[in-house]
């Protein structure tokens, strides 16, 4: 085959054209004879099989049945009528249902006939019903033409208004294995492909669009998914090891005076051993001659900040800056008074930098930023503009990395000639199959163990209409001397309405508790930073008792005599949020309790939620079942769903190929680095080609 084959621009396959390739570029992103041989069907019709009605399943697979309609009847609803067909075998009864077309139905189907009914089926109570099934009268379907396993592709509105069927793609497809002879270039080791027993890549892509059967099929499946997650996986660690071996680091070779000071006479408390282990693996990574590039994963009230901060001095004991970011004003500037209050006599210099600093302090700022008086910056995303220079940045810590896109990591590279360490705490614990993918190029450190004496936080699921006593319940615990969070969501797509929300449920609170007996204090995105601020410090010095708030409070903030969580509304916030915003509370002695009040009206996925909230505390625990609710794009936010964009595998699910995938991968880079050898000339061929076209290759920084 001409080397060149796949690169052939897509209106020159046979039957396609110039309209059609338009189409096909614009809805399928498909221009060339690659794209389209890697559109992969997103599901296959199996018509090898006949079941019986009592062996249905409710799993919504696509089944096909043989029976009699023995009955039709129209059901009137609430909208629109609906067509009822009793459908009859010897095994059972199913029903087959239609909301359109009804005339046409009736008229043409035939009473105590048999027939091959295909579709999904769905189970009310004990009975299965397929709506708008695929019809064939039994005769009919024994003379006609039988496709064992039929591809189903993706398909948009457009693409069949356009008349680009699912029919037809299959047709180009033909003809691309037509002209290409079914030949395309292998793009594994034979060694990978002998010791996992995966079949040839053109068998594979020959299996995954015409299979022959249910067992090539899932061969030709898993050999695809495997090279697509070995290849993201090679990229990722072998970015790392390029990092590794080409940046040098910053080497802080000290542990000096100021960190044994600190460890001596400031440090509040003995440090977890989670916490001792994770100091020493940045230890090491920073007096290493890399630079160093790590995730710290630990759940809410882990302990990460004490960890930052004892970084931080390490690298000022070796004469760095040191700067920590944080995803809001709120956050920062109790990152700020907190770290400060650690610190207490010592001689460190700490300013904070956000927004809302006033010219002339932040001019003094960027002064003593420049000269080196400084040593720690705290700020919000201020911190990374350009006139932010620092005189020796060290070391840079994110915290609360899921707010923040890649792009800022980037930047925080550059702020130094030599690139600084750089610490990225996350707030909400990643799956560990994600953060494989995701976070792929990092180092993974964990704290998973909570500073003792902390009692689990107690969850509880409310109705509205237990209002009363709720409230009751938190005029109990005002009276012991506790304070109260109640939040309310805000999404933005309709922020006047959640604004709304907010603002008459402050009032109908303020009523329930009244002046003087109760103080409240409320904190919103609309307001002013400075009255946000003068709230928030109410509510820290315990002159409020109540905090009503949207979830801007939801990252960091610590009240330790804050020991009610109130979740309004809990149904439409996300797992992870919910999560984070329980976290505020069970900071001090006190038990703690997390109360989600929800109306009545519930999704599925919203009792999950619920379900999972009371049931665990555990935050990986929860980012599994979020990571399965929503999907890996979703659950990273928008900004990075892209890195997922996977054509076949899935991470979730396929979670077990991706760690064969990232292990074949760190063992290929381990023993041949540059994939010089002749058996891995295939890999770096195909590794090479990929590097060069595609984007989303180059998504790290
Ligand atoms: P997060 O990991 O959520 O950022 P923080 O760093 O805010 O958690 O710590 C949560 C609380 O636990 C803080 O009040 C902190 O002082 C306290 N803390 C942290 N480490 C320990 C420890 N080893 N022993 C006791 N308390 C600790
Ligand atoms: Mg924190």
């Amino acid at each position: 085959m001409n080397p060149n084959f796949l690169q052939t621009p897509i209106p020159y396959l046979k039957g396609v054209g110039p309209n059609r390739a338009e189409t096909l570029g614009a809805e399928l992103g498909i221009q060339t004879y690659r794209d389209l041989l890697h559109l992969f069907p997103n599901r296959y019709l199996d018509k090898t099989s006949y079941y019986k009605i009592n062996q249905l399943q409710p799993s919504g697979a696509d089944v096909q049945v043989v029976g009699k309609i023995v009955h039709i009847k129209t059901v009137e609803q609430k909208r629109g009528k609906r067509l009822v067909a009793s459908f009859i075998d010897e095994s059972g009864q199913m029903e087959l249902v239609w909301f359109r077309g009804h005339k046409w139905i009736r008229e043409n189907l035939k009473l105590n006939e048999p027939y091959v009914v295909f579709g999904k089926t769905t189970r009310y109570g004990s009975i299965f019903s397929m709506p708008h099934p695929e019809m064939e009268l039994l005769s009919e379907h024994q003379k006609g033409l039988k496709v064992a396993m039929q591809p189903i592709y993706p398909s948009t509105e457009k693409l069949s208004a356009k008349g680009i069927t699912n029919r037809v793609i299959g047709k180009m497809m033909q003809q691309l294995f037509l002209e290409s002879k079914g030949q395309f270039p292998e793009s594994l080791s034979s060694t990978i492909l002998d010791e996992l027993k995966l079949i040839s890549k053109s068998e594979a892509l020959f299996n995954i669009h015409f299979p022959k059967n249910q067992e090539l099929l899932a061969r030709a499946q898993f050999r695809l998914k495997f090279e697509e997650l070995f290849y993201v996986q090679l990229q990722l660690i072998s970015k790392k090891l390029i990092r590794k071996q080409k940046i040098k680091g910053l080497p802080f070779e000290n542990v000096g005076e100021k960190f044994n000071v600190f460890f001596k006479n400031h440090l509040p408390f003995e440090l977890t051993n989670a916490q001792k282990k994770v100091i020493k693996e940045i230890r090491n990574d920073m007096g290493s001659n890399a630079q160093m590039n790590r995730l710290l994963q630990g759940d809410v009230g882990s302990g990460k900040t004490i960890v930052a901060l004892m970084c931080m001095i390490l690298a000022i004991d070796n004469g760095f800056q040191t700067c920590l970011m944080a995803p809001t004003e709120i956050l920062a500037n109790q990152h700020y008074s907190g770290l400060k209050e650690l610190l207490g006599e010592m001689e460190i210099t700490i300013s904070l930098l956000t927004g809302s600093t006033k010219k002339s302090v932040r001019t003094r700022i960027h002064e003593q930023l420049e000269n080196g008086e400084l040593h720690i910056l705290v700020g919000t995303h201020a911190v990374l503009e350009d006139k932010v220079q620092f005189n020796n940045l060290g070391l840079a810590i994110i915290d609360e990395q899921h707010r923040f896109g890649v792009a800022q990591r980037s930047k925080l590279w550059h702020k130094n000639e030599v690139p600084p360490h750089i610490l990225v705490m996350t707030a909400t614990p990643i799956p560990r199959t994600l953060a494989m993918s995701l976070y792929g190029d990092l180092d993974i450190s964990v704290i998973d163990e909570l500073p003792p004496g902390r009692k689990p936080i107690k969850t509880v699921h409310r109705f509205d209409s237990n209002r009363l006593k709720v409230f009751q319940f938190i005029k109990d615990e005002i009276k012991k001397g506790r304070q109260i969070y109640m939040v309310y969501p805000l999404i933005q797509e309709s922020e006047a309405l959640d604004y709304k929300d907010l603002m008459d449920g402050y009032e109908s609170i303020s009523r329930d508790f009244p002046l003087p007996d109760y103080q409240i204090s409320i904190v919103h995105g609309k307001m002013k930073p400075k009255d946000k601020d003068y709230e928030m410090e109410r509510f820290v010095k315990g002159e409020t008792q109540i905090m009503v708030a949207t979830t801007v409070i939801e990252v960091g903030v610590n009240v330790p005599n804050a020991s009610v969580m109130i979740i309004e509304s809990a149904e439409r916030f996300g797992l992870s949020q919910l999560h984070q915003l329980r976290g505020r509370v069970g900071r001090g002695a006190e038990q703690s309790f997390c109360i989600l009040m929800t109306s009545h009206k519930l999704s599925e996925d919203a009792k999950t939620r619920l379900q999972t909230m009371v049931r665990t505390n555990d935050g990986f625990d929860i980012a599994e079942v979020d990571l399965k609710l929503r999907g890996p794009g979703d659950l990273m936010g928008t900004q990075q769903s892209g890195l997922l964009n996977l054509k076949i595998a899935d991470i979730v699910k396929d979670n077990q190929i991706l760690k064969t995938a990232r292990y074949y991968a760190i063992q290929l880079l381990k023993e041949d680095p540059k994939m010089e050898k002749e058996e891995n000339k295939s890999i770096r061929i195909a590794y090479t080609k990929m590097m060069k076209q595609s984007s989303i290759w180059n998504y790290i920084s």
